[in-house]
């Protein structure tokens, strides 16, 4: 009941700060009458990750590097829209930004297994054939993202996994990079901290069991993006380096198609992020659509309700949801979410704490 209250406190919050700002879309929809005229709004929104994002622990400089790194990715994803391209171009396009950032969890930057590698999974969908693809635990294509868009266009299967997808991606004329092309010295000392500090509890409680990736630096950082082009197609997308000090090829809900990406033209486009785990056992994506499909639901309602039910489990994360009307949504049950949007204004908006 609390975290009903909370997600609906902070939607309230999200929805009267958007109508506040007269260039930025709400999630009201526009009238529905004469819909073969209607121009169609192309709509960008993507996150980079939820977790304890909190203002106290982020200095301006960092704070700065965020926004105008969220900015760059809506604007490069935007132009594409607006030119008429299609809104799956447009999200690869958006995510190549964020995978190429050290700040997010994906591409460079991704976070490290217990063994020192770092294993990137990435998944896509398009929203008007709901056709998809998706590559998990691979760690030498340089972008994951297109890697997915790769195995949905070039291939018969929907999941593609380490060596073997790595091979295709090469065969795809893929960049292919050497492991220690995602390298970042932050990401690696995040990791030694944790072993050190799962190491040290297991000395004084004999514990043997590995500690839960996500009771130490508990923030997240995977990227994603949904996208409504002029044509009223859909398009998501999800990329990241999953957990850190994952083992033993644990794989997220990321790749997941229905738990970390999902897109349907007849109800919504939808990226995830948070502890993988549990929106796998939800399948949080497409409980979303579901509630729309099957119950009527507005996006709203359904994207809340989710996000409900994922904090009934104790699952802890967020995602971005948007529809055929241009309609989205962004709740999240943690401290913050880097998260932007960008619509027929064409001004960018990026926002990373609770309100
Ligand atoms: N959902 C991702 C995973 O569990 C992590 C994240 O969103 O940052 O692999």
């Amino acid at each position: 009941m609390k975290k009903l209250l909370y997600i609906t406190v902070f939607t309230t919050l999200l929805l009267s700060c958007t109508t506040n700002e007269e260039n930025i879309e709400t999630t009201v929809s526009e009238p529905k009458s004469d819909d073969s005229k209607r121009e169609i709004a192309p709509t960008l929104v993507i996150h980079g990750g939820a977790g304890t994002i909190n203002k106290e622990n982020m200095s301006p400089e960092l704070e700065k590097e965020y926004n105008e790194k969220l900015k760059e990715a809506l604007n490069a994803g935007y132009k594409i829209l607006n030119a008429g391209g299609s809104s799956s171009e447009a999200v690869i396009a958006t995510i190549q930004i964020m995978e190429s950032s050290p700040l997010f969890n994906a591409g460079i930057g991704a976070v490290y297994t217990h063994d020192e590698t770092i294993e990137h999974d990435a998944s896509f969908m398009d929203g008007a054939t709901k056709n998809a693809g998706a590559v998990a635990g691979v760690s030498r294509i340089k972008s994951p993202i297109e890697a997915a868009y790769e195995v949905m266009n070039s291939s018969v299967h929907v999941m593609m996994s380490g060596k073997g997808a790595e091979m295709f991606a090469k065969q795809q004329g893929l960049d292919i990079v050497d492991p220690s092309y995602f390298y970042t010295e932050k990401r690696h000392q995040q990791l030694l901290r944790i072993k050190e500090k799962e190491r040290s509890e297991h000395d004084q409680e004999g514990k043997s069991a590995q500690m839960e990736p996500y009771e130490h630096d508990y923030k997240f950082g995977t990227v994603g993006a949904v996208a409504l082009d002029k044509n009223g197609n859909l398009a998501a997308g999800t990329s990241t380096g999953g957990m850190t000090n994952k083992r033993f090829g644990r794989i997220g809900d990321s790749p997941i198609i229905g738990a970390g990406t999902y897109a349907d033209n007849q109800t919504c486009a939808v990226s995830s992020t948070g502890h993988g785990e549990y929106f796998i056992r939800n399948v949080v994506a497409y409980d979303i659509s579901a509630r729309m499909k099957y119950k009527g639901s507005t996006l709203e309602e359904a994207a809340n309700s989710t996000i409900e039910a994922l904090g009934e489990i104790d699952g802890t994360g967020g995602v971005i949801c948007l529809d055929a009307q241009g309609n989205f949504i962004l709740p999240f049950n943690t401290a913050g979410m880097y998260r932007g949007w960008i619509n027929k204004i064409g001004h960018p908006n990026v926002l990373m704490y609770k309100n």
